[in-house]
């Protein structure tokens, strides 16, 4: 089965550089946006079938990103990378509204990232 298409949106440039590095060599193909606004572009583009997201960026957020792919047709899912903690309250909601999963920053393991995006993807 050919690997995940992959969206990452972040305003954090080290971040998506780091996921860039790791996933690239491996073969997925990974495209990445500094803006929610572009990587809505992107996704409109490439169809992706996981899309990693921050929450907090500027201009369009992590929770409009996830309302906006869930009106999509395929509609990609939707992973939340995000240093946000408010005791996990946010991570509740998020899941609940669909969100497929949802990881703590600093990554402690992007293995394991690997493995949830493949199963998202039905890998
Ligand atoms: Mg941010």
């Amino acid at each position: 089965m050919a690997k995940p298409r992959i969206v990452a949106i972040d305003d954090e440039a080290e971040f998506i550089n780091m996921l860039q590095d790791y996933f690239e060599p491996r073969g997925y193909d990974i495209d990445v946006s500094l803006r929610g606004a572009r990587g809505i572009e992107i996704i409109k583009e490439k169809a992706p079938d996981v899309v990693l997201c921050d929450l907090k960026m500027p201009g369009i957020d992590g929770d409009e990103v996830l309302k906006l792919l869930k009106n999509m047709q395929p509609s990609p899912k939707l992973i939340f990378v995000t240093a946000y903690d408010d005791g996990g309250k946010t991570k509740a909601r998020l899941l609940k509204l669909g969100a497929y999963a949802y990881f703590d920053k600093p990554i402690t393991s992007l293995k394991e990232l690997e493995d949830t995006i493949n199963r998202a993807s039905g890998n």
